[in-house]
């Protein structure tokens, strides 16, 4: 057992990876406490959890929101106190009182705070995979200048952190080969759309898409999964956390998501984790690591499971994946181009100005006419996104 109580903050609390990072930490009192829960604009999920976990402060991006948990929280009693905005987010995941932050903020919004928490050199639980995704570089660069410990939440790469070996200095520094490693295997279910009639991609709604087979996500991830623009967006995580080349990383489809993802080494062996599809696995692995804790998942049924498949992905069905690959290979600002037209496309998608299929051709078209350029600072990280943004909006007005 540790001998002092980690204090921590969830960017993102209101959402799938915030709440299930609280049950975790609501199972090991001894070990976690609450110093910060932040959100967007859903202030009374905010206010159930401050009233159960009464953290020192609780962030709303959203200044309404804020007010009304405000007065809510004085209602009941509490004595959290409530801040509002961009810094607040900054201020909370770099205070000096806080040990481990969980970023799990959704989409580019995400950048921010957890670049603060990195340069705070704090332990840093990444969910928000864009965050790597638009600024890989320099993310690694202030990583290693702040002695921040970086370990990964998202399923596919904690699986991939456990099956590498324990020496990370030695891949970082001189690449997946010095370590014997021959490539990554990055595991996808194919979502919900993995048999559709191609002719029926068009006519796909929202609900459908959200419908994850296997995982309960929020819904942007969820349409991400849907496109497989997702896994596209793991590779380049991949990259940027285990130091690996685009062409190291294979993506297997594999229905199932009981393997969350494999490490070939050069002697020919495969390296797998498997467990029930629940984020509470690697949530509750980064918290302690490099101990174990109890997560509340259930122990996998190997038989009940009785098979698992694997496959190629198919490109003609998942033009996204391609895409992202491009992205990947391209590298300079071409992933955060890529990220930002996405984000615009997949909301346009959520309020229905534009169909599934069309995800696609608006993330072709931005990457297509926007030059990527090598981002020397954070500066031409956000221009390239926010004009990537502005001509998909753009694009998407004139359908
Ligand atoms: P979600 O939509 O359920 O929750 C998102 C959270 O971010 C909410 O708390 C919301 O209030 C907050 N937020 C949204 N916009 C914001 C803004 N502009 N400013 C501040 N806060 C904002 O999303 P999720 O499914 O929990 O995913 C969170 C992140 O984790 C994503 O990057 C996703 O790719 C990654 N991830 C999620 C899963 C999963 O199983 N849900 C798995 C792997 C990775
Ligand atoms: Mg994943």
């Amino acid at each position: 057992m540790s001998a002092t109580v980690q204090s921590i903050t969830v960017l993102g609390a209101s959402g799938s990876i915030g709440v299930s990072t609280l049950d975790v930490i609501a199972r090991h009192p001894d070990r976690y406490k609450v110093f910060a829960l932040t959100a967007d604009r859903r202030w009374q999920v905010l206010a159930t959890q401050c009233l159960a976990y009464r953290p020192r402060y609780a962030v709303m991006k959203d200044p309404v929101s804020a007010s009304a948990l405000e007065m809510e929280l004085r209602r009941q009693g509490c004595t959290t106190e409530v801040l509002q905005g961009d810094d607040a987010l900054a201020q909370v995941a770099s205070d000096p009182e806080v040990d481990t932050v969980m970023a799990a903020i959704v989409g580019a919004a995400g950048l921010l705070p957890t670049l603060a928490a990195v340069r705070a050199g704090k332990k840093v639980l990444l969910a928000n995979k864009e965050a790597l995704v638009m600024a890989g570089g320099l993310f690694t660069r202030v990583v290693a200048e702040s002695g921040a410990l970086l370990l990964p939440i998202d399923s596919e790469h904690n699986a991939i952190f456990q099956c590498l070996p324990n020496h990370r200095a030695d891949y970082l520094q001189q690449g997946l080969k010095s370590s014997g490693v021959r490539k990554i295997l990055l595991t996808a279910s194919g979502g919900p759309f993995r048999n559709t009639p191609l002719s029926d991609l068009p006519k796909v709604t929202p609900e459908q898409a959200c419908a994850h087979p296997n995982w309960s996500m929020g819904q942007k991830i969820s349409v991400d999964s849907a496109t497989m623009l997702n896994k596209g967006l793991e590779l380049i995580e991949a990259c940027w956390l285990f130091n690996a080349r685009p062409q190291q990383v294979q993506v297997v489809v594999h229905p199932q998501s009981v393997i969350h993802s494999m490490v070939e080494y050069i002697d020919g062996s495969v390296l797998a984790q498997l467990g029930n599809p629940d984020m509470r696995t690697p949530i509750a692995h980064a918290l302690a690591w490099p101990e174990r804790i109890e997560s509340g998942v259930a122990s996998l049924d190997l038989i009940a499971t009785a098979r698992l498949d694997f496959s190629s992905p198919d490109y003609m069905r998942f033009p996204c994946l391609r895409l992202a690959q491009q992205a990947a290979e391209t590298a300079g600002t071409a992933p955060a181009i890529l990220n930002a037209a996405n984000e615009v496309a997949v909301a346009s998608f959520l309020q229905r100005r534009i169909r599934f299929d069309q995800i696609a051709v608006v993330i072709e078209q931005v990457l297509s006419r926007i030059v990527s350029v090598e981002p020397h600072d954070l500066g031409h990280v956000q221009a390239a996104d926010a004009e990537a943004r502005a001509l998909a909006q753009q694009l998407i007005a004139q359908w």
